[in-house]
């Protein structure tokens, strides 16, 4: 996909290409899109595209308003879904100061330099496998969401084909359409909720990938009558939706986090990378679970990881080593929610594990009892802490830690602790309907 300028040229004209969106992400992990006209193709691959970008989330500082889009001509793709005006086609997009600098608070930027590190410490990939779940809604009339769910399935149920199934089979042919390899999709725990597992990719097409999935899956629910969520636990009492992610680092040899004589068939490498991952789990907890409701979901009781441990073989801990091992050894990170911004999520965590790398860090001894039947005290002897309970306490812990500073750059680190601070704020001062239940009548 090593697109020159020609090959988009011939493209557009071929495939009849009538729009260029253009796409960034914001701080917060939102899609941000400027179309454009095929007519503006040329200023595009040029680097003359500007756009005013003092209104986008974190990237408010006055002075710098206007901005150039740089695209990755890689990132080239046409959407299946036509419109009447003509084929829409888009390009994910480096955002660029008027000196034409990268501008330090894109997080796709942040992503492309905190790999530049890792291609200094000796890996050529960072490969990601996410496993992204979310819920189906039905749509009232107005085509507002509601919070009925369209069915009452489990995990992997093969229940009587129904709204949810067929739109989730249209997401996967869709998704096949513009070049994914899907490699699972299927009903999750909860009624109402599935996961589509998507082929490893190197961090930035992985942050990309999912960012465009998530695209998809709302686009195609939305022909369904039905509403796609990925907010981490849109119900009380059932699971919540998480973002399991698969990691490993390649160097020019293959896998790194394999050895057939280590441990487990793990290379050092990995240990030590296990061992940044869960140093640091604390303070990037608040980048990965980054929104008041990703810590309705991190409780006991509903498959998501409340401890900062690891197994080779217990399903239950924060990190998981799956079975495989040769090519496809990895760690299994199964705290991140669907909700964090995936390119400050992926620098954070290769951050972590490159820090554990460098100081050679040893994680402690693998749990593989069941974490939720010990004590306190139990939970202690064996080194075992706990996952931050709320955003207040994980923004916390993320100014505490100078790792994450450097895994985020001082611009997105300080707008993005200036942000959770806010939201905690407005949090703080909501009256629940939980506290009208429980108390109105009481006091
Ligand atoms: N939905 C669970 C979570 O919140 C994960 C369930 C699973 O994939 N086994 O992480
Ligand atoms: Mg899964
Ligand atoms: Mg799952
Ligand atoms: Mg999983």
């Amino acid at each position: 996909k090593d697109y020159t300028k020609d090959d988009i040229r011939n493209m557009v004209k071929s495939e009849h290409v009538e729009f260029l969106r253009l796409m960034f992400t914001d701080l917060l992990g939102s899609i941000k899109n400027v179309e454009v006209p095929v007519s503006q193709l040329e200023k595009l691959l040029d680097h003359k595209l500007m756009f005013d970008g003092s209104s986008i989330d974190g990237f408010v500082r006055i002075e710098e308003s206007d901005m150039y889009l740089i695209p990755d001509l890689a990132t080239w793709m046409v959407f299946p879904w036509g419109s009447e005006h003509g084929k829409v086609a888009r390009l994910i997009c480096e955002v660029y100061t008027s000196d034409g600098e990268p501008f330090a608070g894109d997080p796709r930027n942040n992503l492309i330099r905190v790999m530049n590190e890792m291609r200094s410490a000796g890996f050529t990939a960072f490969n990601i496998g996410p496993e992204p779940e979310f819920f189906l809604f039905k749509m009232d009339e107005n085509g507002e969401p509601t919070l009925k769910l369209n069915d009452k399935g489990s995990y992997f149920d093969l229940a009587p084909m129904d709204l949810g199934e067929n739109c989730r089979r249209d997401i996967v042919l869709e998704m096949e359409k513009m070049g994914f390899e899907v490699e699972a999709a299927h009903h999750e725990v909860a009624p109402g909720q599935h996961e589509i597992d998507f082929k490893y990719a190197d961090a930035l097409e992985a942050a990309d990938n999912i960012q465009t999935f998530k695209l998809v899956v709302k686009t195609i629910a939305r022909k369904y009558g039905l509403f796609a969520t990925f907010m981490p636990k849109p119900l009380e009492g059932i699971n919540g939706s998480g973002m399991h992610m698969n990691m490993s680092l390649s160097t020019a040899d293959g896998n790194a986090f394999y050895d057939p004589d280590g441990e487990l068939q793990l290379s050092q490498t990995a240990y030590y990378f296990l061992g940044g991952l869960l140093a640091h789990a604390r303070a990037f907890t608040a980048v990965v679970n980054p929104i008041v409701n990703s810590y309705k979901r991190l409780v006991p009781g509903f498959e998501a990881p409340v401890y900062v441990a690891w197994s080779g073989s217990n399903r239950s801990p924060l990190v998981r080593v799956p079975s495989a091992r040769g090519n496809s050894t990895r760690l299994e990170l199964r705290q991140v929610d669907p909700a964090a911004n995936p390119y400050l999520a992926i620098a954070a965590m290769l951050e972590a594990g490159l820090d554990g790398v460098r100081h050679e860090i040893t994680p402690n001894d693998s749990v593989d009892r069941n974490i939720y039947s010990m004590n306190e005290a139990e939970r202690e002897d064996n080194h075992i802490s706990n996952l931050p309970d709320n955003l207040h306490n994980a923004t916390k812990a993320l100014q505490a830690d100078p790792t994450m500073r450097d895994a985020l750059g001082d611009h997105l680190y300080q707008s993005f602790v200036e942000a959770k601070k806010l939201e905690w704020a407005s949090y703080r001062q909501s009256v629940t309907k939980w506290e009208r239940d429980q108390y109105l009548e009481q006091y």
